[in-house]
Order: C-alpha cells, then structure tokens, then sequence
C-alpha cells in the first residue's frame, strides 16, 4: 500500500470541521479589519525565497524543497507566504492607487524539518500583511487582532513576547557587538551556533540548546543598542499594547528565523503546545519591498500556524461534526424512487439527508441511521405511499409522527426545524 510522504499529514473529516471553523473565524475577523484575501501560487522561482528569507536562514540553507523543473529552472515549495504577496504587490503595482493595503491569505507551506509533534513539512499558516503604514500602531493592530481571534477560539494562555530587532541604522552596531561577545563564548556554543557566528549572528540568539542559553546569559541586548526613532517605535508598541490590554513581555532574545525583520517582531506563545511553543509569529519588514525591486514601501505582518492553532483551540469538535437530519428508509423498488427525489429536494432545502440505495430490512435500515448519527429516520414503504402518508421518527426522543404524502418536503421540513 502506498503510504504518505514523512512529514505531511491528511486532514479527515471529524478533524477538519476544526480547520473550517477557525479558517471561518479568521476570515471573518480579517472582514471587519478591513483585510482583503489575495491567493498566491504554491511555486515560485526560488530566486524570491533566496533573497527575501536570506541565504544564511536555516529555511533556505537545509529546508526548502526545491528542484529543476523540465527546462532547468529552479523553482521552490513556498516555504512562507510574505516573499509571494509582496512579489504580487509589486508585480501588478498594487501600490499604485494607494499603497496602504491589508491582505490575508490562508494555505500550505512546505519545510523540510525535522517531522515531530506540532513540526510537518506541510503545513499551513494563516498571514496577514500591511503595506504602506510606518506607523507602530498597525503593529499593535497585528498582534491585537492575534489576540482577539485567540480568545475568540478559546486558546488557553496565549502570551505576545514582543522585540525590537532595530534597524538598518542601529542594527550593526549591536551585530559587532554580538560577534565580539558570541567570539568570546565560542567554545560553549553548539556546532550550528558556531556556523551562525560568523554567518548570521543574531540567529545564535534564538537557539534552544541548553548550553548555548547558558553562554548566552551575559550577551549584549539589541534593546540597548535601539536609535532614538527604534525606541520611540518600540515604546509606542508597549504603551498602546497595554492600553488594549494585552498581555505581552519584553522578549531580548527573540530574533526570528528570516532575515527580513525590522524593528517590531512578535510570537504568540502558549504552554499548551510543549516544545513548538509559537502558534504565530511576526513583525515589521520595511526594507523587504524595495529588495525586491518594488518601492521604499514599509510593511508588517505575521503568519499563524494552523496546525498548532487547531490542535489548541477550546473548541467543542463534536458540536462542529454535522451528522444528517434525516435517513430516509425506504422499502420497495417504488418507495425508493420517490425517497430520492425526497432526497434531492430536501437536501436542496438545506436539510442533510442520506438513504439506502440496495434492497434493505427496516431493521438493517434502522441501524444504519443510527451509525450514521441521523436525527430523524423517515419510513417510506409501498403501504404508507398506499395510505397517503409516512411516518417520521425522532431518534433523541423516539417519538414518531404521520406526514402526508401531499407537500410532503415542506412539511417533513416544517416538523424538523
Ligand atoms: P514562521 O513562518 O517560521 O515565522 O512560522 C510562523 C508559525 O508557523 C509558527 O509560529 C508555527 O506556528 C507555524 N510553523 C512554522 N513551521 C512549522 C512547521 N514545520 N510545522 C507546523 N507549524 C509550523
């Protein structure tokens, strides 16, 4: 038997109600924000996650899956989705009219990680992105509708750990500072941290090897080295993320993985998840745009994982599985002609309906309504057509009721709601 690739998973109905109901609750939370949806190709020419994630990232170094396609040209399994919206917005000058836009977008991304729990290598994120504001506030507006959509799923104990990683003018600075002090400490760090020394410093910060945060205790932080503007920034984001009241920390260490970060960046953590502790992370990009050959255009957003989000979320999955209204048990070649048109028109009126299609007992009928969880059980036999009427049964309360054949649809309809 042909089995599914590690790593990647299958979503089965009973589980993907979950999915429908927070994919619903975000789109309709990103409505009222203004946020339109903008759908982005799952392939793009590796060239854009190269230059926009940075090539001395973990994700373009060992993750992403990328490979030559018919004519040789290298393209890649979108690892995130930020790198593809702004292409988009700049490809087709979406900044032209107005460059303030909101845009959200939901779907899978592909890294291949290390496969464990709350770890794939497809995933799926829900992102968020606004363009053209400089203002701190719309980062605040990020990570406030972050919390809102949490609560709103009832996910237990979310934290915003909120940072400045600076900008283009205070961040080298607190890079030779970091190099000096990571030199230093060099024999204590573990051998992917001795890489990132030289390579990319700030993503030593991140690491979660024990001995590498022990050596880290003393390092510099970016919080010291800010410019005026980066603290301004960042003291706005505090002050309007408590009058909001959200819950946040200051967080030093929080670097991020992709290089295109500036100023703000932010996780949402929780204890719910063990180790993978983020279910969404985030931040500001103002450079990203111009790198990509669009305009000096400032940007922020943030990405949700939703395999982690689904698997926290204090929704009730058994209240979200649907089940029919009615399983029509027909008995009799005649009966079940009419069942099915019964059938069509019922389920064209809203009201889930299954039947047995073979020569079936009323018993073996029965029984087969209550497997498939159906609320009523409609009895159609050549008798009851004879006489004019069928008989509806409740299956909670056991009562049963007679329906005339005559309007039978609207009334079968009238009686269940
Ligand atoms: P990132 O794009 O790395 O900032 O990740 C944003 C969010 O996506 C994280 O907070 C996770 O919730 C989720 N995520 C990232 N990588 C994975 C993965 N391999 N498997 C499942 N979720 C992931």
């Amino acid at each position: 038997m042909i089995q599914l690739i590690r790593g990647f998973k299958d979503i089965l109905p009973g589980e993907v109600e979950l999915w429908q109901e927070v994919e619903k609750t975000a789109k309709s939370l990103f409505d009222d924000f203004g946020f339109k949806e903008i759908r982005i190709p799952i392939m793009e020419r590796t060239e854009l996650f190269a230059r926009s994630i940075g090539e001395d990232t973990d994700i373009v170094e060992k993750e992403m899956y990328t490979f030559p396609d018919r004519k040789g040209d290298l393209i890649t399994l979108r690892p995130e989705a930020t790198a593809s919206v702004c292409r988009s917005y700049i490809q087709h000058k979406l900044y032209a009219a107005d460059p303030v836009r909101k845009f959200y977008t939901i779907g899978p991304m592909f890294r291949r990680e290390r496969p464990q729990k709350g770890r794939y290598r497809q995933f799926y994120q829900i992102n968020a992105e606004i363009f053209g504001v400089d203002s701190p506030l719309v980062d605040v507006e990020l990570i406030f509708i972050l919390n809102t959509l949490f609560s709103k799923l009832s996910v237990p104990d979310v934290t915003a750990h909120i940072n400045s990683l600076g900008c283009p003018d205070c961040r080298p600075d607190f890079k030779t500072a970091l190099s000096k002090f990571l030199t230093s400490v060099v024999d204590d760090l573990c051998s992917d941290c001795v890489r990132r020394k030289d390579r990319n410093p700030l993503r030593v910060l991140d690491c979660k090897v024990p001995s590498c945060r022990e050596a880290l205790k003393e390092a510099p932080s970016i919080l010291d080295y800010l410019c005026t503007t980066c603290i301004q920034h960042f003291d706005t984001v505090k002050n309007a993320l408590a009058s909001l009241d959200v819950p946040f920390v200051v967080d030093k260490r929080l670097v991020r993985g992709l290089d295109y970060y500036t100023r703000t960046t932010f996780e949402m953590q929780t204890h719910a998840l063990g180790a993978q502790n983020a279910v969404a992370g985030g931040g500001r990009y103002d450079g990203l745009i111009k790198s990509l050959g669009g305009p000096d255009i400032p940007a922020t957003g943030f990405a949700i994982g939703l395999d982690r989000l689904t698997e926290i979320a204090g929704l009730d999955r058994s209240a979200l599985f649907k089940t029919p209204d009615i399983f029509i048990a027909a008995l009799g070649q005649k009966s079940r002609i009419l069942a099915f048109e019964w059938l069509c028109a019922l389920c064209l009126k809203g009201v889930e309906t299954e039947m047995e299609f073979e020569d079936k007992s009323l018993k073996s009928q029965m029984k087969q309504a209550d497997r498939v969880g159906a609320h009523h059980v409609l009895i159609v036999g050549d008798n009851e057509i004879k006489e004019g009427s069928v008989i509806l049964r409740n299956m909670k309360t056991k009562d049963q009721v007679s329906i005339p054949i005559e309007n039978a649809v609207e009334n079968i309809k009238a009686k269940i709601s």
